[in-house]
């Protein structure tokens, strides 16, 4: 007998879970349907492993601008197994945490990959579940190029499983993870290259963040190797060789890393059956308010085409629920200026349009704020870091447009100042507010 609900969402991840938590709140009977680990890509092999990891290279920084200080460290060693153990047992409570959830909704749980029979009904296991209201929330999964040999490489999610540090690591990418990535197994001791097929990573980011960083990167010692399109894989003993198109060879690998983006889970979920589209990469359109082409079918996360970040799917889902069962009728998400962190080392912070952006669309009518400079915590270090910010502002109110900020403690102090620039901050408003000092954030409210 098919099991009828008001809503069932598919995929247990930060969208789905999200989505029928808030409904069932309102009273309406939900499921989550699940194939793997609750609590999707973020919480066992995105946002909550990379963090981790990210806050252990931050420690190992710290330890080495510990002498500066007038420490005197012992030896000090990493032991990269106790502390996935260790990153393993509080992903394993967090899922439970999530499982937890759900019962304290009363939103059932069924276990397994659901398909679609037809529009209103999905088949998991064999037993078919119908709803009035259906949510795609099934995230994404890591690109691996079709080059021979790329099966020698890991993604991100093979990253997470390694027991061991790699001491030699190629990571091939140009986005958010390779730069993260790259950025922990350095500052953790691996020797790691950072191949772009480009000239530069984070492409969409302003230039200052990118050039920022990529300085701080290679002072930290990570060989970025540009305008390099890997063509060829080889295994040579124990160790890994790439192979560019060029002929030219990096050799002595033991681990690489594709980082070259994600594909969405949408193959397998029989869409036809229920006359749902997809763009050519699998990707679900949605209007404004997450409705796909078929009534009563939602997408949301990282199917959709929408930025691929965990409070985005989160607040999509939540807010979908409000409209649907809330009683909220035009309630939804607004995508425009989503602040976002890159785990970079250091971080970057980012809201709003870059400056090439707004002089694209506002011409004469933008002024830029910005400054450089060494933070205080590195004052006396013989190898310092820099922390670099921008305003970016339009008209004679010199609205704020966008907000870049790179450097140690970017990644708290954008979400406070996000607020600030959804709420409309001017300039001024920004020279109005007294500064906390000593603090970098206190630049933000400094500039001239
Ligand atoms: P997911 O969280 O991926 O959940 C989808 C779920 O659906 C999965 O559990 C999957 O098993 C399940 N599923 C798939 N198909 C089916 C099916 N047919 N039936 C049943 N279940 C199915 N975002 C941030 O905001 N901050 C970060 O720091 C950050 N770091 C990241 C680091 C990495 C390495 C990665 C890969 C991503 C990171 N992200 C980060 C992005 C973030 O993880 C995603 O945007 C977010 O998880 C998307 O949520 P979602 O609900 O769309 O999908
Ligand atoms: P991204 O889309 O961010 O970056 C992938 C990049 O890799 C491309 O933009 C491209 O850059 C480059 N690339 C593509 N193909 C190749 C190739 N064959 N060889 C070399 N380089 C290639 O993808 P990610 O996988 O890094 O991350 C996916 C998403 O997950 C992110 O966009 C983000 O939304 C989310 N995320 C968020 C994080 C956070 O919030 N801190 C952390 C991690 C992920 P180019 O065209 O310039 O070469």
């Amino acid at each position: 007998m098919t099991k009828h609900y008001d809503l069932i969402a598919i995929g247990g991840g930060s969208g789905g879970i999200a989505t029928a938590n808030r409904a069932a709140r309102y009273g309406a009977k939900c499921a989550v349907i699940e194939g793997s680990k609750l609590g999707g890509t973020c919480v066992n092999v995105g946002c909550v492993p990379k963090k981790i990891m990210w806050n252990a290279a931050s420690i190992n920084h710290a330890i080495e601008r510990a002498t500066e200080y007038g420490f005197s460290m012992g030896k000090h060693e990493f032991n990269w197994s106790a502390m996935k153990q260790a990153r393993d047992a509080y992903i394993e409570r967090l899922n439970k945490r999530y499982g937890v959830g759900l019962d304290d909704n009363s939103v059932d749980l069924i276990r397994g990959y659901a398909r679609f029979v037809d529009a209103n009904t999905v088949e998991v296991n064999g037993k078919t579940y119908s709803a009035d209201h259906i949510v795609i929330a099934t995230g994404g999964r890591p690109l691996v190029p079709e080059i021979t040999g790329a099966d020698l490489g890991i993604t991100s999610d093979g990253f997470f499983e390694l027991e061991t540090q790699p001491r030699c690591v190629a990571v091939v990418g140009a986005g958010y993870i390779a730069v993260e990535l790259a950025g922990v197994l350095n500052m953790l001791g691996s020797e790691v290259s950072l191949l772009l097929r480009r000239s530069h990573f984070l492409d969409s980011f302003d230039v200052m963040l990118r050039e920022t960083l990529m300085d701080e990167m290679l002072d930290a010692g990570v060989n970025i190797l540009s305008h390099r399109n890997v063509q060829e894989v080889r295994r040579d003993g124990e160790k890994l060789v790439l192979v560019f198109d060029d002929g030219e060879q990096l050799s002595g690998i033991d681990s690489v890393i594709w980082a070259i983006g994600r594909e969405p889970n949408t193959q397998t979920l029989n869409l036809g059956a229920a006359g749902i589209e997809t763009d050519k990469r699998g990707y679900v359109p949605t209007d404004a308010l997450q409705n796909t082409n078929v009534a009563h079918i939602y997408a949301i996360g990282d199917i959709t085409l929408r930025p691929a970040l965990t409070p985005v799917a989160i607040a999509a889902g939540r807010r979908l629920a409000d409209r649907v069962f809330g009683g909220m009728t035009d309630r939804h998400l607004d995508y425009s200026d989503i602040p976002t962190v890159v785990f970079s080392h250091p971080p970057i912070g980012t809201v709003g349009l870059t400056e090439s952006q707004a002089r694209e669309i506002h011409g004469e009518g933008v002024k830029v704020y910005q400054t450089r400079f060494t933070p205080m915590v590195d004052a006396f270090s013989t190898n310092p870091t820099k922390t670099a910010m921008k305003l970016v502002t339009v008209g004679e109110q010199e609205k704020i447009i966008g907000l870049h900020v790179i450097g140690d403690g970017a990644d708290e102090m954008l979400q406070g100042f996000a607020v600030a620039f959804k709420m409309g901050a001017t300039k001024r408003d920004f020279d109005e507010t007294v500064a906390i000092h000593p603090t970098s954030a206190e630049e933000f409210v400094t500039m001239r």
